[in-house]
């Protein structure tokens, strides 16, 4: 967290008339912790209701780290259920890359809050589904000419498996903790990649549960998506939920671009303090304009695991057969 700049100062509540109070740089608003932890659960719920994220019927699952992102989610998404905005049970599915010092913590923390929360889970295994956890593949593959770094494969694995523990579980919805940070970075990412086609691909707001028919993927939501990072850090800590803090030792290990991406985005937001807000506009109007311009090739079903693919065989099925030979 320690590149997130937190502003908290004595003053007067924008809302009410508390004095200690949390700057926030891009509305000028001066919140208190109560305030300003309300104003976090009415723009979650705000940014479900605005772009019709799920409807009653939809059965979500909540891609559930152990993380503050996941956790902040999950623990709205309870409290909406419980307010009766729908209700199908929630449940929460935990991927277990196999990071060493790592995810065997996070998932505790996990499970212990669905366990309180009385919160259906299931844990899938990258040992069981890819054949080998990420630090086996990594300790394989590291010194080989055709390594590609941890995320690279963690971020493809766990995407096609965060999709089937869905469907597994029943559910039609997979809920993720992307606060508007990630996406901002990802955007940015994108444009340096010249990963036009992908932008083009993109529903930043995702697809409104009303025009769902036919995905072959569960519809992924993001309702954190306009809520910078260092706030829902600052969220949990006021709700006092127990996440886990540390990051995953592979992002720093490797040299990854997005790292620097991150604290360049960073440093901008100390000038332009609504610049994450500009980049998830810029994100949305682009794909839109993409759509029109960008000529989106006819996807086929990959021949290995029948799942669409812009390729022959998708991407998940090659990294597979290359991390098992
Ligand atoms: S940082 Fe990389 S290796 Fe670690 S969990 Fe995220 S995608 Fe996987
Ligand atoms: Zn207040
Ligand atoms: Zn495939």
């Amino acid at each position: 967290m320690s590149n997130f700049k937190i502003h908290i100062k004595t003053g007067n509540c924008s809302l009410c008339d508390k004095s200690l109070v949390i700057d926030r740089k891009y509305t000028e608003e001066l919140l208190c912790p109560e305030c300003f932890a309300k104003d976090i659960e009415n723009k979650i719920y705000h940014t479900i209701e605005d772009y019709n994220l799920f409807s009653p019927s939809d059965r979500i699952v909540v891609g559930l780290s152990g993380g503050k992102d996941s956790i902040a989610l999950l623990y709205n998404l309870i409290i909406l259920q419980k307010n009766s905005k729908y209700s199908n049970k929630i449940k929460a599915l935990i991927i277990d890359e196999g990071i060493p010092n790592y995810r065997k913590k996070s998932i505790e923390l996990a499970k212990t809050f669905c366990e309180e929360y009385e919160i259906e889970y299931k844990i899938i295994k990258f040992q069981e589904r890819i054949g080998k956890s990420l630090e086996n593949t990594i300790i394989q593959k590291r010194n080989s000419d055709n390594y590609k770094y941890a995320c690279n494969y963690c971020a493809i694995f766990r995407r096609r498996l965060l999709d089937e523990g869905t469907k597994e579980l029943g559910g039609n919805v997979l809920a993720v903790g992307h606060n508007l940070t990630d996406i901002a970075e990802t955007f940015l990412m994108n444009i340096l990649f010249k990963r036009f086609s992908l932008i083009a691909q993109k529903n930043i707001f995702g697809i409104k549960s009303t025009q769902r028919n036919n995905l072959h993927f569960a519809n992924k939501i993001k309702p954190l998506m306009k809520i910078p990072e260092e706030e829902i850090y600052l969220y949990v800590n006021i709700k006092k939920l127990k996440y886990y803090p540390s990051h995953c030792p592979y992002s720093k290990q490797d040299p990854i671009i997005r790292r620097k991406v991150l604290n360049f985005l960073l440093e901008c937001k100390n000038i332009i303090p609504n610049v994450e807000f500009n980049l998830l506009d810029g994100y949305d109007t682009l794909s839109k304009t993409l759509k029109k311009y960008y000529k989106i090739g006819k996807k086929n079903n990959c021949q290995k695991c029948g799942c669409p693919s812009a390729d022959i065989i998708c991407q998940y099925c090659i990294y597979k057969e290359e991390v098992n030979n």
